[in-house]
């Protein structure tokens, strides 16, 4: 079934949200204007498909939430599984991307501060924390998600600036 989220809507964000259900359109087929529901795929057709409208769902990521309402599609009375029609389901996983993207900002912005913060040149902070030269404009940019360890070293360092003369021997680093 890979391929059915993208279909139509065929983008790299499309991807970025991995918590979406990602089977909705296994779950019934359309003959004319006549919705059937298959089988649970968890349940292996032991549960039955039971339709809902007009739902709303919250997804999570990083820590926040958000709300998407007027969502359809069919719920398995035995495992509780949910597969969105269509529509719901890029609306939903759409949701989730803009939760993604939004962590990955705040998480630049806040590498960036931390690192102007400790009078830190871009090349001066790659040199401390690995990653290759060019490794904190490809975070400050977005296009790269610096490691846990990168950013609680920062955090730590946001706190406690003074343990960098630790870190940093070389004065011309
Ligand atoms: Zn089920």
């Amino acid at each position: 079934m890979a391929g059915c989220l993208s279909r139509g809507n065929a983008n790299e964000t499309r991807r970025l949200y991995q918590g979406y259900p990602a089977r909705y359109c296994s779950s019934y087929s359309i003959q004319g204007e006549v919705v059937l529901p298959r089988d649970c795929v968890i349940c292996d057709g032991h549960g039955d498909l039971v339709r809902f409208e007009d739902e709303v769902f919250s997804v999570e990521h990083a820590g926040q939430e958000t709300e998407v309402r007027g969502l359809s599609g069919w719920r398995c009375a035995a495992c509780g599984e949910i597969e969105f029609d269509a529509e719901s389901a890029q609306r939903y996983a759409a949701a989730g991307d803009e939760l993604v993207l939004r962590a990955r900002a705040r998480q630049s912005q806040e590498i960036r501060r931390i690192r102007r913060k400790l009078g830190l040149s871009q090349a001066a902070a790659a040199r401390l924390t690995g990653g290759g030269h060019n490794a904190f404009s490809r975070y400050e940019r977005g296009e790269a998600t610096p490691l846990p360890a990168v950013v609680n070293l920062f955090r730590l360092l946001d706190r406690h600036p003074e343990l960098l003369n630790e870190l940093v021997r070389d004065p011309s680093a």
